[in-house]
C-alpha cells in the first residue's frame, strides 16, 4: 500500500489549489483523479479577479486563453442594463491542467471508489493510505459520501442543472450577455466569447424550480439556441451540449471531520446567485492546506455567497 501524509482526491480547481499550497511547503502528497488531465469540464469559465489573486496568476502572463470583460448586455426579463464589471474567461480545459501542472502534484489516474478509516489512517480502496485525506471530487465526491453525508444539521443549497457547449465559432459579436428568468427558467443562460476563437453557451436553472414548474431545461436550451439565431450570435451551429450538475451554497457547518476535509463542489460552495464556483473551489482549498500545514480552523464563513457584489465592482 502507499502511504503519504495527505491524499487529494479530485484535481479540479479545489484540489489543484490545495495541491499547489501543500506542494510549495513540501508537503508530502498525492492526488487522485479518475480522469487523464488535461480533462473536459463543462463550465463557463468565467472567473473573477479574487481567482487571479489567490493563484498569483498574472494575466500577461498566463500561457493559454484568457478574456476581459469591462462591461456585460445583462438581461433581466424585459430589462436590458450594461454595467460595468471586471471579470475574466478562461476555459477550463486548458485552466485546470494548468493549476495542476504549476502544483508539480504527484498525481495517480484512479477512480476513488471506497474508503475506510482505520487505525488513524484513511484507506482509499486498498492503494493508498495518508493521515489527511482532502475531499475535492467536485458533485459526487466520495470522501463528501464516506464521511460527511449524514450529516443531520446539513441543508444543501439549491441543486442547479446545466446544459452547455464551448465550441470554434467565427464569432462577430465580442460582448458576454446573460439572460436572466426568461420564459420562466429559475435561473439564467449565457454566450460568452473567449480568447482564440472560442464561444461558451449554456442555461442552467434550479432543478427543483423547472420540477415545480411542470419544465425542463432542454426546452430552455432550445430557447436558448433560437434567441443565439436570432440575434446573429450563434448561426448554423450543430449543438452537441452536455450537462452536469452542482450544488449552490447552503447550510454545512462541518466540513472538516477529523482530518478529513471537504472543499470545492463536495462541500457544496457555488455562490447562491450566480453559481459561480471556481473560486469558492480555489479558496476552500488553500484552505484546507492550511489548516493541515499550520493547524488553523479550516472554515468557509469569510468565503462570499453572492457574485453580485463582484461583478458589480463593488468589492
Ligand atoms: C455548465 C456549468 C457552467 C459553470 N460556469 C461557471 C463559471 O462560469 N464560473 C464559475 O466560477 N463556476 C462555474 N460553474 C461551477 C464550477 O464549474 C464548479 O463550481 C467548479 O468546477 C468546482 O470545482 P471543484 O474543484 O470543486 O470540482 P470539479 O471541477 O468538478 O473537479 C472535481 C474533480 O474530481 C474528479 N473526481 C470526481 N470523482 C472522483 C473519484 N471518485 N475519484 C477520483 N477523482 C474524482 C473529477 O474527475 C474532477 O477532475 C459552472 C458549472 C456548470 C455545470
Amino acid at each position: 500500500m502507499e502511504q503519504v501524509d495527505a491524499l487529494i482526491v479530485g484535481g479540479g480547481p479545489a484540489g489543484a489549489a490545495c495541491a499547489w499550497k501543500l506542494g510549495q511547503h513540501r508537503a508530502d502528497f498525492l492526488l487522485l483523479d479518475k480522469a487523464v488531465f488535461p480533462r473536459f469540464k463543462p463550465c463557463a469559465g468565467w472567473i473573477t479577479p479574487q481567482v487571479l489573486k489567490d493563484l498569483e496568476l498574472n494575466p500577461a502572463t498566463y500561457p493559454h486563453s484568457l478574456t476581459h470583460f469591462t462591461r456585460f448586455e445583462v438581461f433581466i426579463k424585459n430589462f436590458h442594463f450594461k454595467p460595468r464589471t471586471n471579470q475574466y474567461a478562461i476555459r477550463r480545459f486548458e485552466f485546470d491542467n494548468w493549476i495542476l501542472q504549476r502544483s508539480k502534484s504527484r498525481m495517480v489516474n484512479h477512480a476513488v471508489k471506497k474508503i475506510r478509516f482505520e487505525d488513524n489512517r484513511y484507506i482509499v480502496d486498498d492503494v493508498f493510505s495518508a493521515k489527511y485525506i482532502i475531499g475535492a471530487g467536485g458533485t459526487h465526491c466520495p470522501v463528501n459520501r464516506t464521511f460527511f453525508g449524514n450529516d443531520p444539521e446539513r441543508k444543501s443549497g439549491p441543486l442547479i442543472v446545466a446544459q452547455e457547449e464551448e465550441f470554434i465559432y467565427d464569432y462577430s459579436d465580442a460582448r458576454c450577455y446573460l439572460w436572466f428568468l426568461q420564459n420562466g427558467l429559475p435561473g439564467y443562460a449565457w454566450y460568452v466569447p473567449k480568447a482564440n476563437g472560442y464561444v461558451n453557451v449554456g442555461v442552467g436553472g434550479s432543478e427543483a424550480g423547472l420540477k415545480a414548474r411542470g419544465d425542463i431545461l432542454r426546452r430552455h436550451w432550445m430557447l436558448l439556441e433560437e434567441k443565439l439565431d436570432e440575434m446573429g450570435l450563434v448561426r448554423g451551429h450543430a449543438y452537441q451540449p452536455v450537462g452536469h450538475s452542482y450544488h449552490l451554497r447552503g447550510k454545512a457547518p462541518v466540513l472538516r471531520r477529523g482530518n478529513a476535509f471537504i472543499v470545492g463542489d463536495a462541500a457544496g460552495l457555488a455562490t447562491v446567485d450566480m453559481g459561480e464556483g471556481i473560486s469558492p473551489a480555489i479558496q476552500s482549498g488553500l484552505r484546507a492546506a492550511e489548516a493541515i500545514l499550520s493547524g488553523v480552523e479550516y472554515s468557509v464563513r469569510s468565503i462570499p455567497k453572492y457574485s453580485f457584489p463582484s461583478i458589480l465592482g463593488l468589492r
